[in-house]
């Protein structure tokens, strides 16, 4: 199930821009307000603009007006994720998946606007140093990672776009305990119950396996140390985060001089290692939710 070796060649992305930092606004609490409500379907959001069909037969002025439509769509859905249970943002996802065509076309989107795209990172660690690893990749979108590396690969989301994709909630995959080697989450601690997402990724790991998680900078910042308060929950959880090789990188956007600085680091990255010690649950930790920017 989910299990894949693909061959493939790997993608660069380039541009150079980047999201808005996240924040508890009006906006997010109506839309966690919206997520609650019964069913999120197109009946809550702004309906379909006609770009999904090439936009044919729309003048150059209702084309504009189509993809500030979809882009709206896109921040909605967004929104959601990141104000919700897993297990609600499946249910949801079930009964109407074209939710799901909408956030990925929008979230490519973005994406192609970002000098360094950490899935791409992520899978040239993969190709240079783990050439043997059994990997889950939970919040796999399209499963591109499953698509570039030559490893068996068991890939979960919301939504099963394709037969390498697993349909399920990644605070929940139908693997054994103690079966992969890496767990990788880029992007997709989305839901506002992260610590069972990485209580899984514990539960699937063997011991001494790799967690790899990339995330938005923003989402963990504007409290005071809100990364070292990440890694000291990832550390409660049985994770080792500062043992030989493992480690917090940041990976930087560039500024208008091509160099990176502090203030635009975009993402960060942490490796760790599961252990064998056994996991401390504190309840009450999430992360703020990421707006992206208006294009
Ligand atoms: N990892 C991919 C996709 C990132 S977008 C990449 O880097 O390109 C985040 C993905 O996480 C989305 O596809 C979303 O559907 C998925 N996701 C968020 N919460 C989830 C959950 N509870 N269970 C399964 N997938 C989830």
């Amino acid at each position: 199930m989910g299990k894949n070796k693909h061959k493939n060649k790997q993608s660069g992305k380039g541009g150079k821009h980047l999201e808005k930092a996240g924040k508890h606004n009006k906006s997010s609490m109506k839309s966690a307000a919206l997520f609650n409500t019964k069913k999120v379907s197109n009946m809550s959001l702004p309906r379909s603009s006609g770009l999904s069909s090439g936009g044919k037969g729309l003048s150059a002025l209702q084309q504009k007006f189509a993809r500030k439509l979809e882009g709206s769509r896109f921040r909605i859905i967004n929104e959601k994720l990141y104000t919700t249970q897993g297990s609600e943002a499946f249910t949801d996802f079930q009964s109407n998946p074209s939710l799901f065509d909408v956030y990925h076309e929008g979230f490519r989107e973005q994406a192609s606007h970002w000098p360094i795209n950490p899935l791409h990172t992520i899978i040239q660690w993969i190709q240079k140093k783990h050439k043997q690893a059994v990997i889950a990749d939970m919040g796999c979108g399209d499963a591109e990672l499953a698509s570039k590396v030559n490893n068996t690969v068991h890939s979960y989301d919301l939504v099963s776009k394709n037969s390498r994709v697993t349909a399920c909630d990644i605070a929940h995959v139908p693997l054994k305990d103690g079966t992969v080697d890496i767990v990788v989450f880029c992007l997709s601690l989305m839901g506002t119950n992260i610590v069972d997402f990485l209580l899984e990724a514990r539960r699937i790991l063997k011991t001494n396996g790799i967690i790899r998680i990339a995330e938005v900078r923003s989402r963990f910042e504007g409290e005071s140390d809100g990364i070292k308060k990440f890694t000291r929950v990832l550390h409660k959880l049985g994770f080792d985060v500062s043992g030989k090789g493992n480690s917090i990188t940041s990976t930087s956007t560039s500024n208008s001089n091509g160099k990176g600085n502090d203030r635009n680091m975009m993402f960060f990255e942490v490796e760790a290692l599961k252990t064998s010690r056994q996991p401390v649950v504190e309840g009450g930790y999430s992360a703020k939710a990421c707006i992206y920017k208006k294009r």
